[in-house]
């Protein structure tokens, strides 16, 4: 048996068929082939199998030339040998068929040609189609490598490093990154970009890794041309060569810098003020319990805490604005940082309170003299936009040991030493002691039963006599509230009034003063017809106008003469707000209850103040009736006011006149009336109503 050979013949002489198949079969071939003997046989047959060649008659005819079969094939994309037979070769037509893409033209007295012809077809076929495919395949990989390798430069930083790690190849994107061109950085070791983030053992066990030919994961903290960092994360695959030696590595680097950058700021913000920058009150407890522990290994550098706070800073945020309020808050904090020194820690423990963590002091009076230097340094004059601002700051010490030995405690009590300060002398330093603590914990305890007390009715309201020195009668009361307590007894309204007002109690607590007040004008109208209350006002009452609407609606309801109702103010307090509470206190005034400005002399005792109230009735403080003697300046102060307050058409109550010396020079300078123990101490409804019986005028 011969090598197969499929064969498609296009003769209509079944003699010139024979002749030729016997041609072939006699080289060795075994051809199966079919007969096409018109134009339809053609088109059926040519696709019906995948031919090895096609043998064709030039002196085939059905209507059609061997070039309309060619360009037949052409159209069909068939690639086969087409190799003619022809009588004899007439050169034009053979040109014309060959041009037409026959492979060979043969003549029947050459015949012998045609199996060597269709030989060499045949492998060259083989061989176009084993190009295709192989073209076919490499561009494939080709492609498939670009779109891998595009996709790979879009999205990493690929570099390619020697043995000895330099560098042989970077991408573009590496480039772009690190801000160096190629040729800055093929050639060199990749120390070129190293920062100081990693320790030198950990680029050694990151090579030891790479260089057993095992693949390294992680991330490197690098530096770009122009000196700032970016990181990435990184994975380098080592090559080795047939030996097993390692010729080259890849490393594809994915950027993290966004990613590193919003975790270092989380890092950061969770242990720095961001307003300061300076360490928080976590780090700065850390710090503290770092500072105990080398304290009870060496017994050096006593812990001490010294703690600040910037007084009556809400002055500065409410006239200047928080922006302004910020911007000094970083002067103080950048004074503070210049007197304790690089090796103490300085922290900002909220709104206006820092705390220093000194360092190597041996005893409390060397912590002392510190804090007195600072409080002095802080009331410096700033120059801030044209304005000089003058604050003071209190200071509390507290020491390891006495004040505590855990860092939490030793702070926290460095913070109750400096509000002893505030109380007792704003601006100066307290050093903890335990009674400190003991009266906070007092100031805890109220404020926590403070919250009940309302619901639990454990306020009372006194009532304090006010005597009209014309009249020579008592025509007015004040009242003041008080706190029964159950365990503590009764609690003076200093203890828990600021308080109250902080967390909104006081709201509640006035309307329940006003309510009592209405009982007691009806209960002591009983014994005098002539009667009005005054009630104490916090700047809380005048949220949603709701003084005014008390009072209209307890005049409705009890039937009460607003004239009986009268309300105090203080400077402070008019100053909050004017906007809203002058035109309350107007409205008040118009339906006929009157306005006290109380404790005058105390706060700012602006005079244009007296004008710009809708005032009836000024109260003056007791402080005024210190050391005054006939002839004296002080003396000469209180007959001033009183003129002044008469000729604004004010009336005058001294406040806490305990004396008839008090009560007798006040009567000579025109005073109109006047309060204090001197008449009575404030008491309750009940006896209050046995003192009006009682009542004798003084003389
Ligand atoms: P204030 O309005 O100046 O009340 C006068 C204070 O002086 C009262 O103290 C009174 O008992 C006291 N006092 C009266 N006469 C004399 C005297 O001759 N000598 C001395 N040394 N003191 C005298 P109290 O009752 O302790 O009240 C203190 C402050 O508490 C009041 O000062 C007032 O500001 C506030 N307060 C009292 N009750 C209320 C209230 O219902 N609401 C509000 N918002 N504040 C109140
Ligand atoms: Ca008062
Ligand atoms: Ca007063």
């Amino acid at each position: 048996m011969g090598s197969p050979l499929s064969l498609l013949v296009v003769e209509s002489d079944t003699q010139e068929v024979f002749r030729l198949i016997r041609e072939i079969k006699t080289h060795g071939f075994s051809p199966l082939y079919q007969v096409v003997s018109s134009w339809k046989d053609w088109e059926e047959r040519v696709v019906e199998e995948d031919w090895d060649a096609i043998v064709c008659s030039m002196d085939w005819q059905d209507g059609k030339t061997p070039q309309d079969l060619l360009s037949d094939l052409r159209e069909k994309k068939l690639d086969i040998p087409f190799i003619v037979v022809a009588k004899e070769a007439v050169l034009g037509n053979a040109l014309q068929v060959m041009r037409a893409g026959a492979a060979d033209i043969i003549e029947y007295s050459s015949l012998f040609r045609l199996p060597l012809v269709l030989e060499r077809e045949r492998r060259e076929l083989v061989y176009r189609r084993e190009k295709e495919i192989t073209t076919n395949y490499l561009g494939d990989s080709l492609r498939e490598i670009q779109f891998q390798k595009f996709a790979l430069d879009q999205a990493t930083i690929v570099s390619i490093t020697d043995a000895s790690g330099i560098i042989t190849y970077v991408n573009e994107k590496f480039s772009i990154v690190s801000g160096y061109r190629k040729e800055e950085l093929v050639g060199h070791s990749h120390r070129i970009l190293k920062s100081d983030e990693k320790t030198l053992e950990e680029w050694k066990e990151m090579w030891e890794v790479i260089q057993k030919g095992r693949v390294w994961r992680g991330e490197i903290k690098n530096t770009k041309k122009d000196g700032t960092f970016y990181w990435v994360d990184t994975t380098i695959v080592p090559f080795s060569a047939q030996d097993g030696s390692i010729f080259q590595y890849i490393a594809i680097h994915h950027d993290i810098t966004d990613r590193k950058l919003a975790e270092d700021q989380l890092t950061h913000d969770a242990f720095y003020d961001s307003l300061t920058g300076l360490p928080n009150r976590a780090l700065f407890l850390v710090r503290i319990e770092q500072k105990i522990s080398e304290y009870n290994l060496s017994s050096k550098g006593f812990p001490i805490v010294v703690s600040v706070n910037i007084d009556n800073f809400k002055r500065i945020n409410n006239s200047l604005g928080n922006g302004s309020g910020d911007d000094i808050l970083r002067i103080y904090a950048k004074r503070i940082e210049s007197v304790s020194g690089s090796n103490a820690t300085v922290t900002r423990l909220g709104a206006d309170t820092f705390a220093v963590l000194v360092v190597d002091f041996l005893s409390l009076n060397e912590a002392n003299d510190f804090a007195n230097k600072l409080l002095d340094y802080l009331k410096e004059i700033i120059p801030y936009n044209g304005y000089e601002i003058y604050l003071t700051a209190s200071s509390g010490i507290a020491a390891f040991g006495m004040a505590g030995k855990e860092a939490e405690d030793i702070l926290k009590n460095a913070e109750i030493a400096m509000f002893h300060s505030k109380e007792s002398k704003i601006g100066t330093v307290s050093i903890f002691s335990q009674t400190m603590q003991e009266k906070i914990h007092y100031q805890l305890e109220i404020q926590n039963d403070l919250k009940k007390a309302i619901e639990r009715n454990e306020f009372v309201v006194y009532y304090q006599p006010i005597y009209d020195l014309k009249e020579k009668e008592i025509g007015h009361w004040e009242a003041l509230v008080r706190w029964k307590h159950p365990k503590k007894g009764l609690v003076p309204p200093v203890d828990f009034i600021p308080m109250a007002e902080d967390s909104g109690l006081i709201v509640p607590l006035t309307k329940y003063v006003l309510d009592d007040s209405c009982l007691f004008v009806n209960e002591v109208s009983f014994v005098t017809d002539k009667v009005s209350v005054a009630i104490n006002l916090s700047a809380e009452v005048f949220q949603h106008q709701n003084i005014f609407h008390w009072i209209v609606d307890v005049h409705n309801k009890t039937g009460i003469p607003f004239s009986s109702l009268q309300v105090e103010i203080t400077e402070s307090l008019a100053m909050k707000n004017m906007n809203e509470t002058i035109p309350i206190l107007s409205n008040l005034r118009d339906l006929g209850v009157k306005i006290a400005l109380d404790d005058f002399g105390t706060g700012f005792s602006s005079l244009s103040y007296l004008e710009k109230l809708p005032l009836s009735i000024v109260k003056m403080d007791k402080s005024f009736l210190n050391n005054v003697v006939p002839g004296s300046k002080e003396a000469l102060l209180l007959i001033s006011i009183i003129h002044m307050a008469h000729d604004l058409g004010l009336k005058v109550i001294a406040e806490g006149v305990e004396d008839k010396t008090q009560f007798d020079l006040l009567a000579d300078y025109k005073c109109d009336m006047i309060q204090g123990y001197l008449i009575a101490k404030p008491m309750a409804l009940q006896e209050a109503k046995e003192f009006m019986q009682n009542f004798k005028p003084i003389s």
